[in-house]
């Protein structure tokens, strides 16, 4: 196992003005029970104390470490200074436990709603923050029924997960910045895997507008989805939530070499708001038409080769938006005639371990595998699905 410490551990929304739009730049179970540790490490601001499961133990003695309120923590050798084995088992904190406990790193003024799956922190108005919530519950249910019937095993993650929804801005990119450094001003909602959690802010700014709760019914659903922001609000939330469900439900593993044309492509598949209802978005597999518009446009040959065999088109500075709309046409394309490859290729995934890499060859040849072709054997017939798919009405 060769550890690497995470390159920027987050999958961003990033705000990019495209006709009107705001586009965007699970742990499986451990193979065996990890046992709880509690670990003395030195860092820049003295001695701290840890405790959690070991997950990964590197041979150089690294260590990476799950926290109890959900959070990796990949510890280098040189600042342990002490572990000790604790025997007794993980607790479970209840989900207002878990929300308390986020409550005390986050600014004053946060509250806590908790729903079957999720528990939300916000310091923006209950209504709004119940309507996300709601939201994410409906993609909890649609991604589980969606992926079993396609015949993956997914399982209901085992925790809550956990959403923070700032109120203002300026708060959020404060908050944001620790994890995203300068970038927190061009993303409004970002998935972190060492957090394991989804932050963003009010996208409509209704928090000093709404009306208070109850006042008329559905009211504040009809605020939120009439806003400017709608669009670009719901495919934001769906697709950080997507992330965060495909970490959390044994499809991907966290810090795990987990290609970002998949998952990239499958929060894409899942994005696409539903405008003309309250409730903003009902399911999957509509044309993501400005994803499908960006390919057409953008579309050069190679594109697919070049994302299935690295990341760095995602990563890079340059037209980050053109490897996101590959990533969703080739998802698309490949979901619509080879699910059942598709899956395969899901499932040779999930089983790859936390901090390990795979090499451009290594991913060229598990994709030919799943597929039984190459991605530029296969690209000619994504272009031409594409075409066709942008002479079809929207679903
Ligand atoms: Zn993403």
């Amino acid at each position: 196992m060769s550890p690497r410490m995470p390159r920027l551990p987050v999958f961003p929304a990033v705000a990019v003005a495209l006709a009107g739009w705001l586009v965007f730049a699970a742990e499986a179970p451990p193979d065996s029970p990890a046992t709880l540790e509690r670990l003395t490490v030195r860092g820049t601001a003295g001695l701290r104390t840890l405790e959690g499961e070991v997950l990964v133990e590197a041979v150089d003695g690294g260590v990476l470490l799950e926290l109890p309120d959900e959070r990796y923590e990949v510890v280098q050798p040189a600042a342990i200074v002490s572990r000790e084995q604790l025997d007794e088992e993980r607790g479970t904190d209840t989900p207002r436990e878990l929300g308390q406990r986020i409550l005390a790193e986050l600014p004053p003024g946060f509250s806590v709603h908790v729903t079957k799956h999720y528990v939300v922190c916000f310091d923006t108005s209950r209504d709004y923050a119940k309507w996300c919530a709601a939201l994410f519950e409906r993609l909890h249910d649609a991604f589980g029924n969606f992926w079993t019937k396609a015949g993956l095993e997914v399982v209901d993650p085992p925790r809550p997960l956990v959403v923070v929804i700032f109120a203002d801005r300026e708060a959020y990119e404060a908050h944001a910045a620790r994890d995203l450094g300068a970038a927190a001003d061009r993303v409004v909602g970002y998935y972190n895997l060492l957090s394991n959690r989804v932050t963003t802010f009010d996208l409509t700014g209704t928090d000093g507008v709404m009306r208070p709760s109850g006042s008329q019914r559905g009211g504040a659903a009809a605020q939120i989805m009439t806003s400017p922001a709608a669009a670009g609000l719901v495919s934001t939330l769906v697709h950080e939530a997507t992330h965060q469900m495909a970490f959390n439900c044994g499809m991907h593993r966290r810090l795990a070499p987990v290609p970002l044309w998949l998952s990239e492509g499958i929060a894409t598949y899942f994005e696409t708001p539903e405008l003309d209802s309250d409730r903003g978005w009902r399911g999957i597999g509509a044309i993501n038409r400005p994803r499908l518009d960006q390919f057409l446009t953008a579309h050069r040959p190679g594109d697919i080769a070049a994302i299935v065999a690295s990341d760095d088109r995602f990563r890079s500075t340059e037209a980050p938006l053109d490897a996101y709309a590959a990533a969703w046409a080739l998802t698309r394309h490949l979901v619509d005639t080879r699910k059942r490859a598709f899956v395969d290729y899901v499932r040779l995934q999930a089983a790859k371990q936390p901090l390990t890499d795979d090499s451009p060859e290594e991913r060229l040849r598990d994709f030919e595998t799943a597929f039984g072709a190459s991605p530029t054997e296969i690209e000619v017939d994504v272009v031409k699905a594409m075409a066709r798919l942008a002479s079809r009405p929207a679903r």
